[in-house]
C-alpha cells in the first residue's frame, strides 16, 4: 500500500536540483538504530526536504481521497497514518533543533515552514472527498468489526476533521474561518495589552528609606530597571511578577506595598490606558458563536471534547471539591498571619498587600532551608543515574551509554535502553547544559516516535535542560528543584519510550493528560531509599541528611491554603467565563466580582489573575477553559503515586500496571478509563490534600 502511494507521489515532485543532491533526508539512515546523521545535515537541506515531504504527503492523501474502492478502515484511516514518512523524518530533526540548537538561518526557515505546514494541514482537513470517506466509516463505526484501538483511531481522526469544520457547508465554513481569524486577532491584542499595561506601571523610588526590608538582589534589580528606563541613580519597581513578588514579600513599607499591589491589580481594567474589558467580551462572544457553529453548547464544551476531562461539569466538580478544604486552610493561615501582625505591635487588619510579607516571616522562622547547603548532594550525573536506577527497579530497564553515535552537539549524551530480557527498547538522548543556541526551560521531545502501523519503529527521545556546568574540581551540581525537574522530564521520556501504539496519531495525548505520567516520577526523586542511592555529597560521599529532606517536605506544605485558593479561584473563574452567557451590557468587573462572591473568596486573597490580565483564559487558545490542568495533573499523579507508597515503592505488580494501563497506551485509549484501570477506582483528592497539607 505504502509503496503504491509513493509511486503516485513521484510525478508531483519538484524536479531534482543540485541543492537536493546528497540531502541526507532523502537517504535511508543506516546509522545505529536509525539515529539522524546529524553531522551530515546542513541548514540548506531542510527546505528542499520539507518541500518534497509536503508534495509526497499531498500525493498520498489525494490517492486515498480519490481511491475508487469503497472506504475501509485500512484504505482510509490506516493509510492516512502510514503516509507522511518523509515529513515525520525531517520534522523530527528540524523541530527539535529549532529549540535545542538553533541559528538565525533556521529561524528564518522556521516561519516559512510553519506557513507551509498550516496550508498543508488545512488542505487535508478541508479535502471534501477525504472527509466523506472518514465520515462514512465513522457513521457505521459499530459495524466495522474494529478493535478498541482502531475505534479510538477512527474517533480521533474524525474529530480532527469535525473540529476544523469539515462537516460544515461552504457558508458555515467561511464563517468559521472568519471567527478563527477574529479570535486569533483578539487574543493577540489582549496579550499585547497585558504586556503594555504591565510595562506601563512603574513605581519609582528615589529615597533609600523607601527600600526598607528589601534584600540586595531586589535593590540591584530595581536599580538596573531604573537605569534601563532612563532614571539612573533611582530604583524602579514594575508589575512584572519578578519585580512584584519580591517587593511584596520583603518590603517593610506597608504604604508602598499597597501602592504596588493596587497598580498590579489594576492592569487592563475599564477606563485604563490599556483597557482589556472590551476585548474580553468580544473574545467570549466570538468563542461562543464558534462553539455553537460546531455543535457545542459553549466554548468550554468545545475545548474539552477531546480532553481527559471531557466535559466542563467534571472540571467544576474537581475544582469545587478542592475549594472547600483549601478555603478553610487559607482562613487558618489568615488567622496565623493576623496574629503575627499583632505580635509586631500593629493594630491593622490584614490586607491582600500584607499576605506575602507576613507569610515570608512565618516561613523564615519555621522552614528556612539554605539551597546552597543542599546542592553538593545533587551531582548531575548521579541524579541522572538515580532516574535510570528508578526505571531499573520498576521494570528492569538498563541504560547503555554509546559514545560512537552521532549527535548534534558535544554535550549530548546517548544511551541505548534495554528491556529486562535484553531486547532493545529505544534511544535516550540527554542534553543537560545551557548554550546560546538553546532556548530556556526543560522539556522532552522525540526525534522519532514509536509506531507499528507499517513495520516496527522504535522511538528516539531526548531530554533537554539547562543545568550549569561544573567548574574546576566541582562537578555540575543541581538544586533540589532541578533534581525534581530531571526526574520529571525523565518521566516524559519513559512515557515516550514505552509507547506501544499501532498508529502514529495515537502517540499524541489528551492535552490535560500530558503532565500526569511525568509528574508521578517526581515522587521517587525524594524517597529516602533513592536518595541513599544517588544523593551523595560530591566531596565526602555522605548521603543527604534526612533532616534536610524533612525540612524540604514541611516547607512544601507551607502557605498552601493561600496558593490553592489563589489558583483555584482563577481556574473556577476561567470555567465560569467560558460556560456562561454574557451580553453587550455585561460589566466585566461586576461580573467578575459576582463570580468570586459566588464561591466565597475571602477579601485578603485576590484571584491569581484578574480578568483583564488573565492571559491563560483570554490571551491564547490552549488554556482557555483549561487553566484547571495544572491542578488536575497534580491530583492524578499524587493519587497514582500513593499506590506505590501504600503497596511498595517498587512493587512489581503495580509497576507493571502503571506500564500497561498508563504508559504504553498513550493516546490509544480513553485516558480517564486508563487512570481508573490503574487505580481500580475513580480519582480521589486524599493524596493531593495530604501533599499540600490541606487535611488538618
Ligand atoms: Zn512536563
Amino acid at each position: 500500500m505504502a509503496a503504491a502511494l509513493m509511486g503516485l507521489a513521484l510525478p508531483m515532485m519538484a524536479p531534482m536540483t543540485t541543492a537536493e543532491d546528497n540531502n541526507p533526508f532523502f537517504e535511508e539512515w543506516t546509522t545505529p538504530h536509525g539515529a539522524p546523521p546529524f553531522s551530515n545535515i546542513e541548514n540548506a537541506h531542510y527546505k528542499p526536504a520539507f518541500e518534497r515531504a509536503f508534495a509526497e504527503n499531498r500525493a498520498e492523501i489525494n490517492a486515498i481521497a480519490n481511491n475508487p474502492a469503497a472506504p475501509t478502515f485500512e484504505n482510509t484511516i490506516a493509510a492516512l497514518d502510514k503516509g507522511g514518512k518523509l515529513l515525520n523524518k525531517v520534522s523530527g530533526v528540524f523541530y527539535n533543533l529549532t529549540s535545542s540548537h538553533s541559528n538565525d538561518e533556521m529561524r528564518a526557515i522556521q516561519s516559512e515552514i510553519s506557513a507551509m505546514f498550516s496550508r498543508h494541514t488545512n488542505d487535508t482537513l478541508f479535502n471534501k472527498k477525504l472527509f466523506d470517506r472518514v465520515d462514512a466509516l465513522y457513521q457505521k463505526r459499530d459495524s466495522l468489526g474494529l478493535n478498541a484501538e482502531q475505534q479510538r483511531m477512527l474517533w480521533r481522526t474524525h474529530l480532527d476533521f469535525t473540529r476544523a469544520g469539515a462537516n460544515l457547508d461552504e457558508a458555515a465554513k467561511a464563517e468559521l474561518a472568519k471567527l478563527n481569524e477574529e479570535i486569533s486577532g483578539l487574543t493577540i491584542k489582549f496579550g499585547q495589552n497585558v504586556l503594555a499595561a504591565t510595562n506601563a506601571f512603574e513605581m519609582v523610588v528615589d529615597k533609600e528609606a523607601d527600600l526598607a526590608g528589601l534584600p540586595d538582589f531586589v535593590i540591584a534589580a530595581a536599580a538596573s530597571t531604573a537605569e534601563d528606563r532612563g532614571q539612573p541613580g533611582k530604583w524602579m519597581f514594575t508589575s512584572t511578577r519578578s519585580s512584584f513578588t519580591p517587593f511584596m514579600t520583603f518590603s517593610t513599607r506597608r504604604d508602598l506595598r499597597e501602592k504596588m499591589h493596587k497598580g498590579y491589580m489594576a492592569r487592563g481594567e475599564k477606563g485604563s490606558a490599556h483597557d482589556n474589558t472590551g476585548l474580553v467580551k468580544q473574545i467570549l462572544k466570538a468563542r461562543q458563536k464558534r462553539a455553537e457553529l460546531l455543535g457545542y453548547k459553549n466554548h468550554a464544551e468545545f475545548q474539552m471534547a477531546d480532553r481527559m476531562m471531557g466535559h466542563p461539569d467534571r472540571a467544576f466538580e474537581l475544582l469545587n471539591r478542592i475549594w472547600a478544604p483549601a478555603l478553610e486552610k487559607a482562613k487558618e493561615e489568615r488567622a496565623m498571619l493576623q496574629a503575627m501582625v499583632r505580635e509586631e505591635g500593629h493594630d491593622f487588619d490584614l490586607q491582600p498587600w500584607d499576605w506575602w510579607h507576613y507569610a515570608e516571616k512565618v516561613r523564615k522562622a519555621k522552614y528556612d532551608l539554605d539551597e546552597q547547603a543542599v546542592k553538593p548532594y545533587f551531582v548531575l550525573n548521579n541524579v541522572r543515574d538515580g532516574a535510570f536506577k528508578t526505571a531499573n527497579k520498576l521494570w528492569g530497564l538498563t541504560f547503555k551509554q554509546r559514545t560512537d553515535i552521532d549527535t548534534y552537539h558535544e554535550d549530548v549524551q546517548v544511551f541505548e535502553v534495554y528491556e529486562k530480557d535484553g531486547s532493545y527498547l529505544g534511544l535516550f538522548l540527554a542534553d543537560y547544559h545551557p548554550r546560546a543556541s538553546k532556548r530556556g526551560g526543560a522539556w522532552n521531545n522525540s526525534f522519532r516516535a514509536q509506531t507499528k502501523v507499517d513495520g516496527k519503529v522504535t522511538p528516539i527521545v531526548v531530554n533537554v535542560m539547562s543545568f550549569p556546568k561544573g567548574s574546576g574540581d566541582v562537578p555540575p551540581l543541581l538544586s533540589a528543584d532541578n533534581a525534581s525537574t530531571l526526574f520529571h522530564e525523565f518521566g516524559h521520556a519513559m512515557h515516550t519510550l514505552m509507547s506501544e501504539v499501532t498508529y502514529g496519531r495515537l502517540n499524541s495525548l489528551a492535552w490535560d493528560f500530558v503532565e500526569f505520567p511525568s509528574q508521578i516520577f517526581e515522587g521517587w526523586a525524594f524517597e529516602p531509599e533513592m536518595l541513599r542511592e544517588y544523593a551523595k555529597h560530591y566531596k565526602t560521599g555522605e548521603v543527604l541528611p534526612e533532616s534536610m529532606i524533612e525540612r524540604m517536605e514541611a516547607a512544601s506544605k507551607f502557605n498552601q491554603g493561600f496558593a490553592t485558593v489563589e489558583y483555584v479561584s482563577a481556574a473556577l473563574m476561567d470555567m465560569m467565563w467560558h460556560t456562561r452567557k454574557i451580553s453587550d451590557d455585561t460589566d466585566v468587573a461586576a461580573f467578575e466580582k459576582s463570580l468570586l462572591d459566588e464561591i466565597g473568596l475571602i477579601d485578603e486573597i485576590v484571584v491569581r489573575y484578574r480578568t483583564p490580565y488573565f492571559n491563560h483564559a483570554f490571551g491564547g487558545a490552549a488554556y482557555a477553559a483549561g487553566y484547571y490542568t495544572y491542578l488536575w495533573s497534580e491530583v492524578l499523579s499524587a493519587d497514582a503515586y500513593a499506590t506505590f507508597s501504600e503497596e511498595g515503592l517498587f512493587n512489581q505488580e503495580v509497576a507493571a500496571r502503571l506500564r500497561t494501563s498508563i504508559l504504553e497506551p498513550r493516546g490509544a485509549r480513553d485516558p480517564m478509563e486508563m487512570f481508573e484501570e490503574f487505580k481500580g477506582r475513580p480519582y480521589k483528592l486524599d493524596a493531593i490534600l495530604e501533599a499540600r497539607g490541606l487535611t488538618d
